[in-house]
């Protein structure tokens, strides 16, 4: 799955919100507290056991007195929670974050970030409404999921602060994990962030999969990334590299080690006119992922690739 883009006015208008919530708890130093941030915005945040039916009902029923949208549609939040995998949810009229307590330790932070995404976005709310009438279309979904995320991750990484920090650090695994530990966040989203911050001219990309060596039960040979996440400049040049190349790749270099680095080299990928580039590559797995990034070093011309060939 390669990451959806927000652009333009929307992209603008999170930017905002997120800049203005961030200038009104005095521009705090990472890693943001999400209580001082829920405080700040007057939201509740509640855990629920999704298993536990009589606390949906529970919870169903005290919505049920809170929020108008819910009382044209009773069942609504019931069968939200049955129906789909949510994990959390927001819920406009009661200001309310709600976050299944089954959800791992490490993913409620963003979880909640997420639902804070929702909860400051201006035109979120008029969708998640629950509108009767309306049902969302699952594009419309996906977009404003996707705008959720960017708000989440603009708010995580307070903005500007994390792009200067990482801009002056090398592109590399080593400062993935020194920011993950300054800002509090995952590896997944730091490495994400860093590439979608990245304001270089290089073409970067990053994966995140099973180990590429010992596939797992959940390994689909076809769809073999969880993410693919591309900075602006290798969204346009590497268009054509598909997700089975980029997997192929991790697995030419990445040892079976259990843990730990897995490997690093320098592999060729060809753009949209076949033009051929270097990038060098690394991978390091933790916590059942692989999470691997590859930077662009330079465009190999015809003589530098004979050069090599004889070389080799
Ligand atoms: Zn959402």
């Amino acid at each position: 799955m390669k990451n959806p883009l927000v652009t333009g006015h929307e992209a603008r208008d999170i930017q905002k919100q997120v800049a203005k919530l961030l200038r009104d708890l005095g521009n705090p130093e990472p890693p943001l507290s999400l209580d001082v941030v829920r405080d700040r915005l007057d939201l509740d945040r509640q855990y629920y056991d999704s298993s536990d039916q009589s606390f949906v009902r529970e919870t169903v029923h005290a919505i049920k007195v809170a929020g108008k949208q819910i009382l044209k549609r009773p069942t609504l939040l019931w069968d939200v929670i049955r129906t789909s995998d949510l994990r959390a949810l927001w819920l406009p009229d009661s200001k309310r974050i709600l976050i299944d307590q089954e959800l791992p330790l490490l993913k409620h932070r963003w979880a909640e970030g997420h639902e804070i995404g929702h909860a400051i976005t201006p035109w979120h709310a008029e969708y998640l409404m629950g509108d009767a009438e309306a049902e969302l279309s699952p594009a419309c979904f996906a977009t404003i999921e996707a705008e959720a995320n960017y708000a989440c991750g603009q708010l995580l990484f307070l903005q500007d602060r994390f792009v200067e920090e990482m801009m002056s650090m090398p592109l590399s695994i080593d400062s993935v994990k020194r920011l993950k530990e300054e800002f509090g966040n995952t590896y997944t989203s730091t490495l994400w962030r860093m590439i979608e911050e990245y304001r270089g001219s290089k073409p970067v990309v990053g994966i995140v999969s099973v180990h590429p060596v010992h596939l797992n039960n959940e390994f689909n040979p076809d769809d073999p990334c969880r993410y693919v996440i591309q900075s602006p400049r290798f969204r346009d040049l590497f268009a054509s590299v598909t997700e089975v190349e980029l997997f192929g790749t991790l697995q030419s270099y990445c040892n079976s080690r259990k843990g730990g680095p897995l490997g690093e080299a320098d592999v060729v990928l060809s753009d949209v006119n076949g033009e051929r580039y270097e990038f060098h590559f690394e991978t390091f797995f933790f916590h059942y992922q692989a999470l691997s990034l590859g930077v662009c070093q330079r465009k190999l011309n015809k003589s530098a690739l004979i050069r090599r060939q004889s070389a080799g």
